[in-house]
């Protein structure tokens, strides 16, 4: 039995594991992907010429903690294979925990005396009319694309969003010869008053302010229109998309009649991400609602420790706070699971203190982006029409989940509109229509948005292939 194992091989599950292993403990590593890395440090399969790491600008200690993780004898790693449930058996004294995995080395329950949750997050996603259109994509997926096959997902792009990482994607695009028509931003230039708010969020990160900066200024000099106040409306195309509305929009991102066309045959989308919990929720573990943070998120500890004991979260599950403070919260975990499991090697408590503090201070950063660059959800919700289809799995349109309001006057949470609509049920699980359908419900029924409550998951959290699942019967 392995001691930890880990799902997510990302900044926040590569340092736990290397933390956990370097204190003697044996250490597992689940992950969907081919290679180690995560989203922001995705390598392209080993089969390309150019496969070898390469430094990630702004973040000068990921290549070394790659290499680290993908060399440490004590830590084995799962690549191509899905976790899709927790087992625990709660009448037993001991924790027993086991990982229901999907993949080509190991197929059944992994048995672990400790699990850490670092799933990370995805693209949060916005329903409006045509985003189901081939041709709209989100930023996370264009630039998945772009790192791991070399591929461009269209050369003459409109992206559209709030979030910053929109400008890395655009920079990224035009240097490979992309045409950026527009990067459309639906809030306004930062204030004054969010600027002198920005200042804590400097020390230690300025190489990364900076290659934002350098970013921006690239873009320009390429003469990239960057708009502001501006959202996208509708994307339109018999079979794929050719053009998109843009309106402008105030402060609250409620949309004006002004608008305007552009022809285009790929919208890409950025307004943040939402944290994976399927896992977490699934082997109950407490959530609460955290808007800046990226909507529901994983409650834990000061040890990242979360309501399920045994059971430990890192990275983006716990809040969307960017690669430094996944990399501190995984190795403060791997530390923290360390000492309670009495690693040969457990840390010292000023080794323990120092990975607290680190985490303390990545907070400072991500707080300040968090804040600025946080959703207007509401407004969001009111760009689906009764026609859009808000759950593409199921095909459930905005006008059925009304109708649903409408005929159960006491339905008032997501997962009731999910049970009586279907809305969520495919094989994503609700990731891309759970915020939709939330804000639709708080909407109709008056209610802030977190008592609409979240979709609770079942096992299998994720498709997996049927024959994986025969283990279940023994
Ligand atoms: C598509 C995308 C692109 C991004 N690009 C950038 C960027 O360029 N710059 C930036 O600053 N930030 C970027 N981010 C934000 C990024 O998530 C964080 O900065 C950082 O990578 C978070 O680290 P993490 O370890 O928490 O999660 P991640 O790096 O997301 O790692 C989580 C890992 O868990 C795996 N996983 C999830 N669920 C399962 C499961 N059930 N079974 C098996 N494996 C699973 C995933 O395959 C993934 O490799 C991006 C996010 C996304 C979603």
């Amino acid at each position: 039995m392995y001691d930890l194992a880990v799902i997510g091989a990302g900044p926040a599950g590569m340092a736990a594991a290397v933390s956990a292993a370097d204190s003697g403990l044996a250490v597992v590593v689940i992950d969907e992907q081919t290679r180690a890395g995560g989203q922001i440090f995705r390598q392209p399969p080993v089969e390309f010429t150019d496969a070898k790491l390469k430094p990630t600008a702004g973040y000068g200690w990921a290549t070394e903690l790659i290499t680290r993780f993908e060399t440490h004898t004590s830590i084995k790693h799962l690549a191509s294979t899905t976790a899709y449930g927790i087992l625990r058996d709660r009448d037993q004294d001991e924790i027993s925990l086991k990982l229901a995995v999907s993949g080509p080395e190991f197929n059944g329950a992994l048995p672990a005396r400790r699990l850490l949750i670092a799933t990370g997050a995805y693209d949060l996603p916005v329903a409006f009319p045509g985003w189901t259109l081939p041709g709209v994509m989100t930023a996370g997926a264009v630039q998945s694309l772009l790192k791991s096959q070399r591929v461009l997902a269209g050369d003459d792009l409109v992206l559209a969003g709030s979030h910053p990482l929109l400008v890395i994607v655009a920079d990224q695009l035009v240097a490979k010869g992309a045409r950026v028509a527009e990067l459309a931003f639906a809030r306004g230039i930062p204030t004054p008053r969010e600027l002198v708010a920005a200042r804590r969020a400097v020390p230690g990160h300025a190489d990364l302010l900076a290659e934002s900066a350098l970013a921006v200024a690239r873009l320009v000099a390429r003469g990239v229109k960057i708009s502001t106040r501006t959202i996208v409306t509708g994307a339109f195309g018999d079979r794929c998309v050719e053009s998109v509305e843009l309106a402008k929009v105030d402060r609250n991102w409620k949309v004006s009649t002004q608008r305007r066309r552009l022809a285009t045959s790929t919208l890409v989308l950025g307004y943040g991400f939402s944290p994976s919990t399927e896992l977490a929720r699934q082997a109950n573990c407490d959530m609460v609602w955290n808007s800046p943070k990226g909507g529901w998120v994983v409650a834990h500890d000061s040890r990242m420790e979360t309501s399920a004991p045994g059971i430990f979260v890192a990275g983006e599950p716990t809040g969307v706070g960017g690669a430094d403070q996944a990399r501190a919260e995984g190795a403060l975990a791997g530390l923290a699971i360390a000492r309670e499991l009495s690693a040969p090697d457990a840390p010292s408590d000023k080794a323990f203190a120092q990975a607290q503090d680190n985490v303390g201070r990545a907070e400072n950063f991500s707080s300040v982006v968090q804040t600025m660059f946080e959703p207007k959800r509401d407004a969001m919700t009111t760009l689906a029409t009764p026609e859009t289809t808000i759950c593409r799995c199921e095909l459930v349109t905005r006008a059925v989940v009304q109708t649903t309001l409408d005929d159960n006057p006491f339905i008032s949470t997501a997962s009731a509109v999910k049970l009586q609509c279907r809305s969520g049920m495919g094989p994503c699980q609700g990731r891309y229509c759970e915020g939709t359908v939330s804000g639709i419900v708080s909407a109709e029924r008056e209610v802030p948005l977190p008592e609409t409550g979240y979709f609770t998951a079942h096992l299998p959290v994720k498709p997996v292939p049927v024959q994986s699942l025969t283990w279940l019967d023994s």
